[in-house]
């Protein structure tokens, strides 16, 4: 594996991989199993594989944890070469934003609600960073994980409007043994708020089985459902709990049953924000198989 930093080089290192397909693995870094399965399944599918580590600042907001967000490139170089990966980009701020950015891609309505909604911005960040990955990576495929559901749909629409010939492959969440979904700033968690945060995954569980059993009447009724099994965790603070259509990421209207709806939440334990999700295919038969 041959670790990059600067976008000339990439360009030039990937010319000559260009007969076979290129997948792209965009992440912060701070590896875990989670990113590492995007890898799995883009060597399964690509000649070549990329994987980026920026922490973009574009799409932290202010008071956010861009500065304390977690790094360690050594450990990421050793993870992301075991995993098979063939290129590492890992530009500085400087290289990516050599100049103050004056153009910025803003994908509408997807990004009106969840965390959209409480991360003013922050979509705004992630497609304009996403767009210049693309423009220097171009992938044939690139690989996003299901658990930031709202960013797969966001990526997937730029990706429709603006003609990127790229195919974007959305992965399943991996989590903990014990259902936590793997997030780079579960380091951040107490053994407390840890062991509380459980609660996140229990509740979308039992949502499932629920849903399967349509014990449902509305999708109001299954919003309120999910604040009040959060709410019995003393640490959660609930920044969203939300039913909407998936991928357009609307309210659901009267056929709420016949429509595929994602159950989305953010939760903050202490100083961590946690998301989560999870898909519901409609008619009641089924959790989809994606999550
Ligand atoms: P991040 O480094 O958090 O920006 O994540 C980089 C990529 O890894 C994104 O496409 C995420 O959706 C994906 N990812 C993060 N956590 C998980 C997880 N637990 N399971 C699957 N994919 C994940």
């Amino acid at each position: 594996m041959k670790t990059i930093e600067t976008i000339h080089e990439l360009r030039t290192a990937l010319k000559s991989r260009r007969q076979g397909t290129i997948g792209f693995v965009p992440t912060m870094g701070y590896l875990h199993q989670g990113h590492l399965s995007l890898v799995e399944r883009a060597k399964q599918e690509c000649d070549t594989v990329v994987m980026s580590i920026f922490v973009n600042p574009l799409q932290f907001g202010p008071g956010e944890d861009l500065d304390r967000y977690p790094r360690d490139l050594k450990r990421d170089q050793a993870l992301a070469e075991a995993a098979g990966v063939d290129f590492l980009f890992h530009p500085s701020v400087s290289e990516m934003y050599p100049t103050e950015p004056l153009t910025q891609v803003h994908v509408e309505k997807v990004t009106e609600r969840l965390c959209g909604a409480s991360r003013p911005g922050h979509f705004a960040g992630v497609a304009t960073v996403v767009t210049k990955l693309f423009h220097i990576v171009a992938p044939d495929r690139a690989y996003f994980g299901m658990k930031d559901a709202q960013q797969v749909a966001v990526i997937e629409q730029m990706v429709h409007d603006l003609h990127f010939p790229v195919t974007i492959v959305p992965c399943p969440t991996v989590r903990e043994p014990d259902g936590l979904a793997l997030s780079s700033r579960n380091v951040y968690l107490s053994p407390e708020e840890r062991e509380q945060a459980l609660v996140i995954n229990r509740t979308l569980r039992e949502v499932e089985q629920k849903w399967t059993q349509e014990q449902f009447t509305s999708a109001d009724e299954l919003a309120q459902f999910v604040r009040e099994r959060i709410q019995t965790a003393p640490l959660a603070d609930i920044d969203y709990a939300e039913v909407l259509t998936y991928p357009r990421l609307e309210k659901p209207g009267a056929a709420w049953k016949e429509q595929r709806l994602i159950v989305a939440v953010a939760v903050r334990f202490g100083k961590t924000r946690l998301i989560d999700n999870v898909l519901l295919d409609g008619r009641g038969e089924k959790s989809c198989s994606e999550q």
